[in-house]
């Protein structure tokens, strides 16, 4: 079971984690997960560039090693590439050295100041460490593309009902959530393109400012 929306007793970590961002203006952050992938990532982008919408990939470093073309691409048309561990650890099983390891090979292939720990797993003890290396990223709302008993039309009723200004959307580029995925993410371009919304990618320099204040 999980939920749409992180409750607020779970967003605290102690160390500075992003779960959404404030927004004067209507702004949404489309994030991917797992990618990239060969095929299903460059779909993602044929769809975001049809709305003129830019996104986040927190990249499997694996994957990002196997196909540096697909991140190139994501560069080229304006996106943020992000670090998602190299084997798509979860902090709590894995010991703190081995996760910071994970992380710092990962780099290797995607270069990024933004990082999301896998399955949103993190230790305190992980998230104060990584924090003074790169800006971590969680988010406000889960498509549930990753749901098999979930259809297309559910994953983008969950976002279209609960996503707002300055919401952290989280999607995945993977071939098990394609089929959901990819007509639900139209939908969910659709609707809110509709209502004057603007998809942003997630610029590391922005959060330096929201740091500061
Ligand atoms: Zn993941």
């Amino acid at each position: 079971m999980y939920l749409v929306k992180t409750p607020r007793i779970i967003q605290s970590l102690n160390a500075p984690v992003y779960w959404r961002f404030p927004a004067k203006e209507k702004t949404l952050y489309l994030t991917f997960d797992d990618g990239p992938h060969p095929t299903i990532t460059r779909d993602v982008l044929a769809l975001l560039k049809k709305y003129n919408a830019r996104a986040t990939f927190f990249c499997v470093g694996k994957n990002a090693r196997e196909h540096p073309q697909v991140i190139k691409q994501m560069q080229n048309e304006g996106h943020q590439p992000g670090n998602h561990c190299y084997r798509h650890e979860s902090g709590f099983q894995t010991p703190s050295y081995f996760y910071y390891k994970s992380f710092l090979k990962a780099r290797n292939y995607v270069d990024s100041r933004l990082f999301r720990p896998p399955y949103g797993r993190i230790k305190p003890k992980q998230a104060q460490a990584l924090s003074k290396k790169t800006h971590i990223i969680m988010w406000d709302i889960l498509s549930g593309d990753f749901d098999q008993n979930l259809d297309a039309h559910k994953c983008a009723r969950r976002v279209i009902q609960s996503a707002q200004a300055g919401s952290i959307i989280v999607f995945h580029d993977s071939a098990k959530a394609a089929p959901r995925m990819l007509p639900a993410l139209e939908a969910v371009l659709k609707h809110f393109s509709k209502q004057g919304f603007i998809f942003k990618a997630i610029n590391p320099n922005e959060i330096n400012q929201i740091k500061k204040k």
